[in-house]
């Protein structure tokens, strides 16, 4: 990689394409010369594609050929810490740069002109005739002094329809100019007074910031209950970072739970911040994008893409309950966001802070070995508690088949509505059942394409397979014997509790939280700040609920299946239950009411449960801790998964066998294969799974090894393979 200042016309340099090729392609510098990082249009074939000046020509191809750079992109270049992240993170995953540099540039409209677009201000001209609605337009202008707005905001603005506006334009009471589309963010006021803080939040911000002000790179494991004010802490790290003239980002596992964080930003620092997600307009991503770049955004929000985004100097970034494991991308790129923080972070000289009430154990395990900085926050703001917290044991209820809420459970609930307080129901089970049966044959529906059974969901009236998505109406006849009437439900899912819950408390105002039951997100984030301020006696939720949203009128959660998540041979199902039943606990008792939680449970006395209750977090991870060290697993030692697919299942297996055969790369680091083993889901859409398991002790050359393995694999046909570094979830 280049560092050096200039490449002059006709120069040979090297461009990074977006096109899925495994190396720079060489080009001649265009006219007027290009700085090494300019993004840049360049002919490829028949074709213009967008690529980014990766540093002088390798000077491998017949000179002769090389055309020349189509044009530098008005844009501002990529940075040399943006470059290096993509190729550390490049090699980490073992992805292709190409598919690196398309996360990169995740904008529309990069090449596009900068584009520009009619406002509207207030002119010197006099119309003829004054009329209420003119009045009203002028009015609206002289109330925002210089301000310009577009036609729309400002016919809306004054009640008055377009035509009205044009018209004072002709008398030059208001006049019509250009400005650019893509405009500054409003800026972020840090001099603005926050909240008074509590001693303990003020100890852990002057302790953040003192290491924020060392401009070298660092992460904190931020640790917190529910409700202890980590978002206070962390907005101070952000208006250190702000005062310090550097660009923060925090990001956020879920979109519900950015608008929250919105309004306290706006409180905090007078304006809001940018955003980055799947529910921004490609306007509004283009103009994050373009603004991050020259500096004229200070704050992004966002999802985890945004790290990729191209920050001109990015001196924090904050990861918002950082155990979460929709941080982990399974699709594409596989990467991990938290791990990918701390990588950009090191590039460019900015602090992590990695928020949560129960840190995964990698960070735990991090902070333990003094490689994090640890912070805790112990007590919960104001009068706040922790729930008190206890099983109900299943063992000792009489349950009428087909229900799930335990007569303790009930009676917890109706004590909490005769009370006028709120109460949720926690089931992690989208859907009203997971399984459908006939009774006739005993036969389960299942997907087509997958090895997996469809859901149910009534309200959407069909069945629903969870892994690709594919629907269809709930049939009347079953599809494996022909018998009618004989289908019905198995199991609970969130849609049949709600149901339960509605016949157990018909005077109840019951409401329904499950992602899939709003049609975007901003009907979700309506829909819980209604419930927030009291527009439901119960809540059932699934895992959403578990994130972060403040339910201060919430004295009880129950938790329905407690034992749930123990099921498994998953590497972290412990880890995960015992996150989430905390978790979900936690929203239980935020305000000035104490709360309960009551976990179901058909063996209270497993050592995950009897962690959770007790409370003992530390003693939960030390003897986590303790059994991955002995198996030599994640943290402590290293995994990566290969998964093969494809249509001919013999093929997918019998490259499988080729591949553990020929481990000598893996066994020259001492790492040992698994597998190859049908994928616990072992056909998606169609295709074959079959997984290889690759264990690993800590500090080898794991990647390097991964790929002199994987190198010599020719893909036919329809097969594809993807390695996915430390998996998480083990499908
Ligand atoms: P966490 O992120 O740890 O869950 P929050 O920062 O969201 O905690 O704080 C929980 C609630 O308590 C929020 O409503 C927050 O505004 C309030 N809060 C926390 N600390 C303070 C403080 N020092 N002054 C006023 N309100 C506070
Ligand atoms: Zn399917």
């Amino acid at each position: 990689m280049d560092t050096a200042g200039f490449f002059d016309q006709g120069a040979l340099i090297a461009v990074l394409t977006t096109q899925p090729l495994d190396r720079t392609l060489d080009y001649k510098a265009p006219e007027g010369g290009c700085f090494p990082g300019a993004y840049v249009e360049v002919p490829l074939g028949p074709r213009k594609v967008l690529g980014v000046v990766w540093g002088a020509g390798r000077g491998d191809f017949d000179l002769t050929k090389i055309r020349t750079v189509i044009r530098v992109l008005d844009v501002a270049p990529m940075r040399l810490e943006m470059r290096e992240f993509l190729t550390r993170a490049a090699d980490y995953t073992l992805t292709p740069m190409s598919a690196m540099l398309r996360l990169a540039t995740r904008a529309p409209g990069l090449s596009d002109p900068p584009s520009m677009r009619k406002v509207f201000r207030l002119g010197q001209g006099e119309p003829e005739r004054m009329t209420d609605a003119r009045r009203r337009v002028l009015g609206a202008l002289q109330e925002y002094g210089g301000l310009a707005f577009t036609l729309k905001e400002l016919a809306e603005m004054a009640g008055v329809t377009a035509s009205v506006v044009k018209g004072l334009v002709k008398y030059g009471a208001v006049v019509e100019h250009d400005s650019p589309r893509d405009t500054a963010f409003p800026p972020l006021d840090w001099t603005r007074s926050g909240k008074a803080l509590t001693d303990e939040q003020t100890e852990a911000v002057h302790q953040l910031q003192a290491s924020q002000q060392s401009r070298k790179y660092g992460t904190t494991l931020l640790k917190g209950v529910t409700g202890s004010g980590k978002t206070e802490v962390y907005l101070e790290a952000v208006a250190e970072a702000l005062k310090m003239g550097r660009q923060a980002l925090v990001l956020m596992p879920e979109i519900a739970l950015t608008g929250e964080f919105l309004t306290r930003v706006q409180v905090r620092f007078g304006a809001q911040p940018a955003e980055w997600h799947s529910g921004v307009t490609l306007t509004e991503r283009r103009r994050v994008w373009r603004m991050l770049g020259q500096g004229d955004a200070q704050l992004v929000v966002g999802a985890r893409s945004a790290l990729f985004l191209p920050f001109r100097d990015l001196g924090l970034i904050v990861v918002d309950e950082e155990h979460d494991t929709s941080y982990k991308q399974e699709d594409g790129v596989l990467y991990n966001a938290r791990d990918m923080a701390v990588l950009r972070a090191a590039m460019c000289s900015a602090r992590v802070v990695l928020a949560s009430a129960t840190p995964s154990l990698e960070s735990w395990a991090n902070a333990e070995a003094g490689k994090y900085e640890r912070i805790e926050l112990t007590s919960r703001f104001g009068a706040a508690v922790l729930p008190d917290m206890r099983a109900i044991d299943m063992r000792d209820e009489k349950m009428k088949a087909g229900t799930w809420v335990s007569p303790t459970l009930r009676k917890a609930v109706e004590a909490r509505l005769e009370r006028g307080e709120q109460a949720m129901l926690f089931i992690n089970r989208r859907g009203y059942a997971p399984v459908t049966l006939c009774r006739a044959c005993g036969q389960q529906i299942g997907c087509d394409h997958c090895d997996a059974r469809l859901v149910e969901h009534r309200f959407l009236k069909r069945l629903m397979c969870h892994q690709c998505g594919e629907t269809r109406p709930i049939p009347e006849t079953c599809p494996s014997c022909g018998a009618e009437g004989r289908l019905a439900p198995v199991g609970p899912g969130i849609e049949r509790l709600a149901e339960e819950a509605a016949a157990l408390f018909p005077e109840a105002r019951i409401a329904t939280l499950s992602s899939d039951l709003f049609g975007s997100a901003r009907a979700l984030k309506a829909g819980i700040e209604k419930i927030a301020g009291g527009g439901a006696d119960i809540i059932i939720g699934t895992q959403m609920v578990a994130k972060g949203h403040n339910f201060p009128l919430l004295t009880l959660v129950g938790v329905i299946d407690a034992d749930l998540g123990l099921q498994g041979s998953d590497l972290r199902a412990a880890e995960r239950t015992f996150q989430l039943m905390r978790q979900v606990a936690g929203r239980a008792g935020r305000a000035e009411k104490p709360g309960e939680a009551l976990l179901q449970s058909f063996q209270p006395e497993h050592s995950v449960i009897r962690a959770i209750l007790s409370g003992d977090e530390e003693g939960f991870w030390r003897a986590e801790a303790e059994g991955r060290r002995a198996a030599g697993v994640p943290p402590y030692g290293r995994m990566a998964g290969i998964i093969l697919s494809g249509g001919d299942v013999g093929a997918v297996f019998d490259l499988g066998n080729a591949l553990a055969r020929n481990d000598f790369p893996l066994r020259q680091i001492g790492a040992e294969v698994y597998g190859p083993a049908p994928a616990p889901i072992a056909r998606i859409r169609g295709r074959h799974r079959v997984r290889l398991l690759v264990k690993a002790p800590k500090g080898v050359a794991l990647q390097a090894a991964l790929a002199r393995w994987i190198k010599p694999v020719k893909l036919k046909g329809d097969m594809r393979l993807s390695v996915d570094i430390d998996p998480q979830s083990f499908y």
